[in-house]
């Protein structure tokens, strides 16, 4: 064992954390076979659905009215069973799905961050948290990290919560290293260069926007960073372009992670790309815009079943997250569930009428080698009506025209009718999403 799990383990006792503990189980069941792991899920699933349908009055009362006990829904394949759970439901059913022995649950008030709309409020057990705790730190670890090594974590709050001396006291003993960073100024590159300097970090945790900033700004004042091995990317989507940057720049591989506070959701990438759920936490499927599970590879909602939060237990809940999955093993032998790709929010997709989605994000990027087009604007119109708006460059020829014609048509087949019009384009903010340009 390190010295910072030592010291840890004896701290963890006052602070009244089980994190370390949790910690050494999820890197053990990290190599456990997929039937194993599965047999886990349908664990924490029962145990979960009795303490609904005895404590929770939205699920008692859906229990009832479909005529089901928890008996019959033992299984991850019987959750289908049950009606998806949508953020309007929580709101509108706020109370009924506290459990009614929320005194006995150590819960922390928390809410969304609200980048597809409202934001959402929602209660979530303290030992749940934990867990995610354990689980980012395994995650790391799927990049090479080991507790104890020296990690930066660049961040506006969210990242890393509101600031207590506890929490201070945990970064510390696990060699962490914060830097709060609310604007990217001259001043706040010329800290994170001194940081840099005289603590050495090994791993670096950030949004894809901060960076991607940072890279340019060393960069650009010609300072070198090699000491890396390995970039953790959460939050926000990382694109493609800016990927290649940071890692060419840092010299060193970006691990994409996907987080859903409240679905209990986080995924990690591995060093051969797949990025892994932690399904030890919560039961994750990929469904249709009809609620029916999609095929690997394809587009669709993630909606996510929470084992642990027993203050607010969300069952079958939207996330309102776009991501495709594969069934295909991985490379580094973890057998845990793979999400091949993130798609944003489900404000980034163009739906169909056949309820497949198909997300912007995959395939915006082939237009970059289109010369003739300097701005594209996607209107879906209706679900059988996409509008692209094209603004010319001074290069534009009709083949370009006709090779924009064919990306697309590859994409939408002939399920959704594209019109084309050419103009001056502007951004403006409700249609960010479907903005591009080069
Ligand atoms: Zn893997």
């Amino acid at each position: 064992m390190n010295y910072y799990l030592t010291v840890f383990k004896i701290a963890e006792i006052p602070l009244g954390y089980k994190i370390l503990r949790s910690y050494q189980y999820y890197n053990k069941t990290q190599w456990y076979d997929r039937h194993s792991l599965i047999n886990i899920q349908n664990e924490n699933l029962q145990r979960l659905i009795q303490h609904c349908y005895e404590t929770v009055p939205y699920y008692r009362n859906l229990f009832k009215a479909n005529h089901l006990s928890p008996a019959d829904i033992s299984s991850i394949q019987d959750l289908s069973k049950l009606p998806i759970l949508t953020k309007d439901i929580i709101k509108q059913n706020y109370n009924d799905l506290i459990s009614r022995k929320i005194n006995r649950i150590k819960y922390i008030n928390n809410r969304t961050g609200g980048t597809a709309g409202e934001p959402l409020q929602y209660l979530v057990s303290r030992y749940d948290k934990e867990l995610g705790n354990a689980l980012l730190l395994r995650g790391w670890g799927f990049g090479s990290y080991r507790f104890g090594d020296k990690i930066l974590l660049l961040s506006g709050s969210s990242l890393v919560g509101k600031t207590s001396r506890l929490k201070h006291f945990y970064k510390l003993l696990s060699n962490q290293v914060v830097c709060e960073v609310m604007l990217f100024d001259d001043n706040i590159i010329q800290k994170i260069i001194k940081l840099l300097e005289k603590k050495r970090p090994k791993f670096l945790r950030s949004y894809a926007s901060y960076l991607y900033t940072l890279a340019k700004g060393l960069k650009s004042r010609g300072f070198n960073y090699d000491k890396f091995k390995g970039i953790f990317t959460t939050a926000e989507m990382m694109l493609p372009y800016q990927k290649k940057y940071i890692e060419d720049f840092f010299c060193c591989k970006v691990y994409e992670e996907y987080g859903a506070y409240d679905g209990s959701i986080l995924a990690n990438e591995c060093k051969y790309g797949s990025i892994h759920i932690s399904d030890e936490r919560c039961y994750i499927e990929i469904v249709d815009d009809l609620g029916v599970p999609v095929k690997p590879g394809h587009a669709g909602h993630v909606v996510a079943t929470s084992f642990y939060n027993l203050a607010m237990p969300f069952v079958r809940y939207k996330v309102g997250d776009i991501a495709a999955y594969s069934e295909e093993p991985c490379k580094c032998g973890r057998r845990l569930k793979i999400l091949t790709k993130l798609y944003g929010r489900t404000s980034d997709v163009f739906r169909l009428e056949d309820g497949s989605l198909i997300p912007y994000i995959s395939f915006v990027h082939l237009f970059s080698q289109i010369k003739g087009f300097e701005k594209y604007k996607f209107l879906q119109k209706s679900p059988n009506a996409l509008l692209v708006k094209l603004e010319k460059s001074s290069e534009y020829t009709d083949a370009d025209l006709e090779l924009l014609q064919y990306i697309l048509h590859r994409i939408f087949q002939d399920k959704i009718n594209i019109y084309y019009e050419f103009g001056e384009i502007t951004r403006s903010s409700s249609d960010k999403r479907s903005y591009y340009s080069k």
